[in-house]
């Protein structure tokens, strides 16, 4: 079956087609995080999200290019950066590392590409002088440089492609400086900001003064520099639809480098927010979680990522910590079920059973219908273990399951609980040790037995042989 994904632009489900002419190749651009604070799990939702996309393409054997960007200047940071009396760099590197540790935590591959906006000045300046040559942006007289809807509404262009907007209260020339504004606000916005005294130090010259880019002309040109004029596939949360993404599409079309019929991105998709115990999370409320007030409660990455990849991406989701708690149980299940097999194939190898992976990939092709992806898997893991109780599972059959589980997993990224994994420089040392043993050189069994106790791992004799616990 083809992959079909809902795309925001036509507001309908789609066969998904890159534009890549040998249908391989896939550019795909998530707006990253705005390095002002930790992240919290909302944000941390959509990440995820983007993250099992990336992985499905994989999977269906598309070679995706992932980027994602670092907005590391914009208004929020310029106000913590000027309360913290500290840099720019200085500020933002502490929560640049600290997402990109909470991203391995949760089991996200790293995108290919994580450009950050201050390295990229000289584009989004480029990028201004065009549309400034096109006679589509304009310097105010605050000296801020505004890109005017008017204009690129009079050549013909459509303003309001990713949700309808209402023109009728629409003033020209009304402008906004603010990165984030009100909802269908049709204002013009900033592309350059000038420098301001509460800027401080953070400035960059321009042929149009001191000052710095606004938010949405990063995107645009951090994008179009690492993906071409013209890619397939942008995501983000739904909070971005207006005005960052709607502004990203009028700076990358009106800048007109798009081949001829081509749009800026062909694909739009959009992740529904995350409420956390059916509200809204604030500070206030006092339902704000970064990943390590979750972590600090003793719940792994994978339990979290398994919670977040729960709903489907397009419904508004609830997190609560019996969720979490539910996490930890299915989890569990799927792990005793793994180790069952495991011991019953020993080590033997099989290709992959077909059947799940291919009832999986069903589920998900349909707009990613995780609850049926996983409604798939659960279904495997009941079977798996009653015909494990039946004795009905030979090694080869137990192998070939193991491969079908590393199939989906790869979509999944939920692995197997620690416990389970004995990582590989452990098992080559515990043959050693056997073989130690049997050559009777008890000095050196003894040795290896030592030294794997000194890395946490314990040698269990069991009736099957020697293996490996954790300490
Ligand atoms: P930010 O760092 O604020 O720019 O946000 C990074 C990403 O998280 C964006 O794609 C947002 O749309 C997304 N996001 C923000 N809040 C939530 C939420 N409560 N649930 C899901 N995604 C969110
Ligand atoms: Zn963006």
């Amino acid at each position: 079956m083809a992959l079909r994904l809902f795309n925001t632009l036509t507001r309908s489900v789609e066969d998904f087609a890159p534009l890549d002419p040998a249908g391989k190749q896939v550019g795909m651009y998530c707006c990253g995080p705005t390095v002002h604070d930790a992240a919290h799990i909302g944000n941390f939702r959509t990440f995820v999200f983007a993250d099992l996309v990336r992985r499905h393409l994989e999977f269906k054997g598309f070679a995706v290019r992932h980027v994602m960007n670092i907005t590391d200047v914009e208004d929020k940071i310029i106000k913590a950066v000027h309360a913290a009396k500290t840099s720019l760099r200085e500020y933002t590197s502490r929560y640049e590392a600290a997402f990109f540790a909470d991203l391995k935590t949760l089991g996200c591959r790293t995108p290919h590409e994580t450009p950050r906006a201050t390295e990229f000045i000289p584009d989004i300046i480029g990028l201004v002088e065009k549309l400034m040559a096109r006679g589509l942006a304009y310097q105010a007289p605050d000296q801020s440089v505004y890109f005017s809807i008017e204009k690129y509404r009079a050549g013909g262009a459509r303003y309001g492609q990713l949700l309808k907007l209402n023109f009728e209260e629409m003033r020209v020339g009304e402008r906004v400086r603010n990165d984030e504004y009100a909802k269908e606000s049709v204002a013009d916005f900033a592309l350059w900001k000038a420098r301001a005294p509460e800027d401080g130090a953070v400035f960059w010259p321009s042929p149009w003064g001191e000052g710095r880019p606004g938010w949405h002309i990063e995107c645009s040109a951090m994008s179009m520099k690492l993906l071409g004029p013209s890619f397939d596939l942008h995501v983000g949360g739904e909070d971005l639809i207006f005005p960052h993404h709607e502004d990203e599409i009028a700076q990358s079309e009106g800048a007109g480098v798009q081949p001829p019929g081509k749009r800026f991105v062909k694909h739009w998709m959009h992740g529904a927010h995350l409420l956390v115990e059916g509200k809204k999370m604030s500070k206030s409320l006092g339902n704000f979680y970064v990943l390590r007030d979750l972590t600090a409660k003793g719940f792994t990455g994978r339990e979290i990522r398994y919670l977040l990849l729960t709903a489907h991406y397009r419904e508004t989701w609830n997190f609560t910590m019996e969720g979490l708690q539910g996490a930890r149980t299915s989890l569990a299940r799927i792990d005793e079920c793994l180790a069952k097999m495991r011991e019953l194939a020993a080590g033997t190898q099989a290709a992959p059973d077909p059947a799940l992976p291919a009832a999986f990939t069903e589920a998900l092709d349909d707009d990613l219908n995780i609850s049926g992806a996983w409604g798939e898997v659960f279904k495997w893991v009941t079977q798996m273990n009653r015909q494990f109780a039946e004795k009905a599972l030979t090694p080869t059959q137990a192998a070939s399951a193991l491969a079908a589980w590393e199939r989906v997993d790869s979509v999944l990224g939920v692995g197997t609980s620690p416990e389970a994994e004995v990582p590989a420089e452990f098992i080559a040392l515990l043959e050693q040790r056997q073989a130690a043993r049997k050559a009777k050189d008890f000095k050196r069994a003894d040795a290896i037995r030592d030294e794997l106790k000194a890395k946490g791992w314990v040698i269990e004799d069991t009736p099957k042989g020697a293996r490996l616990k954790r300490l």
